[in-house]
């Protein structure tokens, strides 16, 4: 199979020298990608900066904002036939994007911030027989927001994991994540390395284009 993977925070700039961006290392959708390579898979990986190295006999596409990642998805998503987003898009960028570095003396104390495109969602009507699995980083109610995730952009999984807790999520190796269907009950797996779980969503992928 042809598999497009995200990966890593985006940056969204302030000016040439600030942004506004999140904790994502990109170990998550690296290790996906690892994996489905191993696997025989070909794999094309979407980045924000991150620093690791690229897997071996991945494409990698390198990005920094949301609509770049936006721009590189809808290139790339014709030519593949699953898209596995587990980048922290950010949600929001500064709505004035400055091409001179703001002085300290004229900088404003407010910085207003616009909603950027849902990639997943933009994505959606172009899904066909394409498999989509996305990711929910949550602190609260983790569950009833990765439903409400999975519905809205149309996702055949997502994999929902408490943000809060130390050995999972951000920046660490290993994850402990909650599968969350549409046509089935949740799956809770135990904690595990993200090649791991890179593993088990790759085996989702797998049995799904087999249906
Ligand atoms: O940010 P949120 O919790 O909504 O992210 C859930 C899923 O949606 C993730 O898989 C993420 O990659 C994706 N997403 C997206 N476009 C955004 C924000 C998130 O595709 N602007």
């Amino acid at each position: 199979m042809k598999i497009l993977i995200t990966a890593g925070p985006t940056r969204e700039y302030i000016d040439p020298v600030r942004f506004w961006s999140n904790r994502s290392s990109g170990k998550m959708g690296f290790a996906v990608a690892e994996t489905a390579a191993v696997r025989g898979h070909e794999v094309t990986l979407i980045s924000g900066p991150v620093i690791l190295g690229t897997p071996p006999d991945v494409t990698r596409i390198d990005i920094e904002s949301a609509d770049e990642m936006l721009e590189a998805v809808k290139r790339e998503l014709p030519a593949h036939d699953a898209l596995i987003m587990c980048a922290a898009v950010s949600d929001f960028r500064p709505k004035i994007r400055s091409f001179h570095k703001l002085k300290k003396s004229t900088m404003p104390p407010v910085i207003e911030l616009e909603r950027n495109p849902d990639i997943l969602q933009q994505m959606l009507p172009y899904k066909g027989n394409r498999v989509f699995v996305g990711f929910a980083a949550e602190t609260d109610n983790i569950h009833v927001e990765a439903e409400r995730k999975l519905r809205e952009k149309g996702l055949n999984l997502i994999v929902a994991n408490d943000v809060t807790q130390s050995d999972a999520g951000f920046e660490v190796d290993t994850n402990r994540a909650t599968l969350i269907y549409p046509d089935r009950d949740p799956e809770q797996l135990p904690l595990m390395t993200k090649v791991e779980l890179g593993g088990v969503l790759i085996d989702f992928v797998e049995a799904q284009s087999m249906v």
